[in-house]
C-alpha cells in the first residue's frame, strides 16, 4: 500500500520530523512572508531552527534578485540570514552557464533584468540584450537585425522590457541548435496582495518555446538542478532535507524530484482540498505532487521547537 501523504503535521510527528532532517529548504514568498509582510511566527521558526543545528536554505525561483538583495530582503524582514544561504534562479542560472561545457567562453543573449545581468557579471560572462528594446520597422526588419556571432545561449528570465523584438532575436539565435535555450522558472504568475497577479516568467519562455519550437533548459523549481546547487555547495543528504512551500508543482514537485521530504503550508496558494485531491489521486503524476505533511502557518512549527 502506498505512504499516506499531506498528513497534518502537529504534536509528536513534528517532533519525529524535525529529528529527522538537518537541512531545511524554504520557499519564502507564501511560506515566510506575503509581499512585504512576514508570516507570524516565520523569524523566531528560522531561528529556532538554527539554534537545533538545522541549516536553512531559501530556495526561489524569483530571478529579479541577486543572492545579495535576497540576503537584504530576508534580514531586512527579521530573518537571519547570508548570500550564500539564497538559491535564486538568477544566481544559479550564472551557475549552470559556469558548468556547462559547450557554452564555455560564450556569451548571452539575455532576456531579463538588472539581477541577471548582475548574477552573470559575478562569474565573468558576458552577454547582450537587457534593458528596452522596442520594434522598429517592419517585419523585414525585425528578422534581419544584427546578431552577435559569440552569443551560444538564450536566457529567459523576468523582463519588464520583453519585447516583439526580443522573442525575434531570440528565435534568430535560437535557430541554431547549437545555441544553448535557458529558461529560469515556469511560474505563471505573480500573485500579489489583494488576489491581484501579473503574468509570471513561464509566459515568456512559453512565448519564445512557441516560437523555436524548442523546449528551454529550467533552472528553478520543480527541476532539480536548483537543489544540486545546494547540494554541491553543501553536500546535503536528500534523507535528511524537508522542502517546505506554498506550491504544490514547484515546492513540492521539487521534494518529489529530489527525494526530500516535504511540508505544504496553507499561507500561500494552495488549498487544502487541492493538496487532499493529489494525495487521493490514482494518477502517478499527481500524487508527486502531494506533499508528506501540511501546515496551516509555518508559525505551526513553534510549539515542537520551543519544547
Ligand atoms: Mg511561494
Amino acid at each position: 500500500m502506498a505512504v499516506s501523504k499531506c498528513v497534518k503535521l502537529t504534536g509528536a510527528l513534528t517532533q519525529e520530523l524535525l529529528k529527522s532532517v538537518d537541512n531545511v529548504l524554504f520557499d519564502c514568498d507564501g511560506v515566510l512572508w506575503h509581499g512585504d509582510s512576514a508570516i507570524a511566527g516565520a523569524s523566531e521558526v528560522v531561528k529556532l531552527l538554527r539554534k537545533k543545528n538545522k541549516r536553512v536554505f531559501f530556495v526561489t525561483n524569483n530571478s529579479t534578485k541577486t543572492q545579495e538583495l535576497y540576503a537584504q530582503k530576508l534580514c531586512k524582514m527579521g530573518f537571519e540570514a547570508v548570500k550564500e544561504e539564497v538559491f535564486g534562479t538568477a544566481h544559479c542560472t550564472a551557475l549552470y552557464l559556469k558548468q556547462v561545457a559547450c557554452f564555455n567562453g560564450g556569451k548571452v543573449y539575455l532576456i531579463g533584468g538588472k539581477a541577471l545581468s548582475e548574477e552573470l557579471d559575478k562569474v565573468g560572462i558576458s552577454y547582450v540584450g537587457p534593458g528596452p528594446d522596442p520594434v522598429f520597422g517592419g517585419m523585414s526588419d525585425w528578422a534581419s537585425v544584427p546578431l552577435d556571432p559569440d552569443v551560444k545561449a538564450v536566457v529567459v528570465g523576468f523582463d519588464e522590457h520583453f519585447s516583439y523584438l526580443k522573442l525575434t532575436k531570440a528565435l534568430c539565435y535560437l535557430k541554431d541548435p547549437g545555441c544553448l535555450f535557458i529558461g529560469t522558472n515556469t511560474d505563471t504568475k505573480l500573485p500579489l496582495e489583494g488576489g491581484r497577479a501579473v503574468p509570471g516568467t513561464g509566459c515568456l519562455i512559453r512565448a519564445v518555446e512557441t516560437a523555436v519550437n524548442r523546449k528551454a533548459i529550467i533552472i528553478g523549481k520543480p527541476s532539480k538542478f536548483i537543489y544540486d546547487c545546494v547540494v554541491s555547495k553543501y553536500g546535503v543528504d536528500p534523507a535528511r532535507t524537508v522542502m517546505v512551500g506554498d506550491r504544490l508543482d514547484t515546492d513540492i514537485l521539487l521534494g518529489s524530484n529530489c527525494n526530500l521530504k516535504t511540508v505544504l503550508t496553507l499561507t500561500g496558494v494552495t488549498s487544502l482540498v487541492e493538496a487532499q485531491s493529489c494525495a487521493a489521486s490514482n494518477c502517478p503524476e499527481e500524487r508527486r505532487l502531494a506533499p508528506d505533511f501540511y501546515i496551516d502557518t509555518i508559525g505551526d512549527l513553534l510549539p515542537a521547537l520551543q519544547g
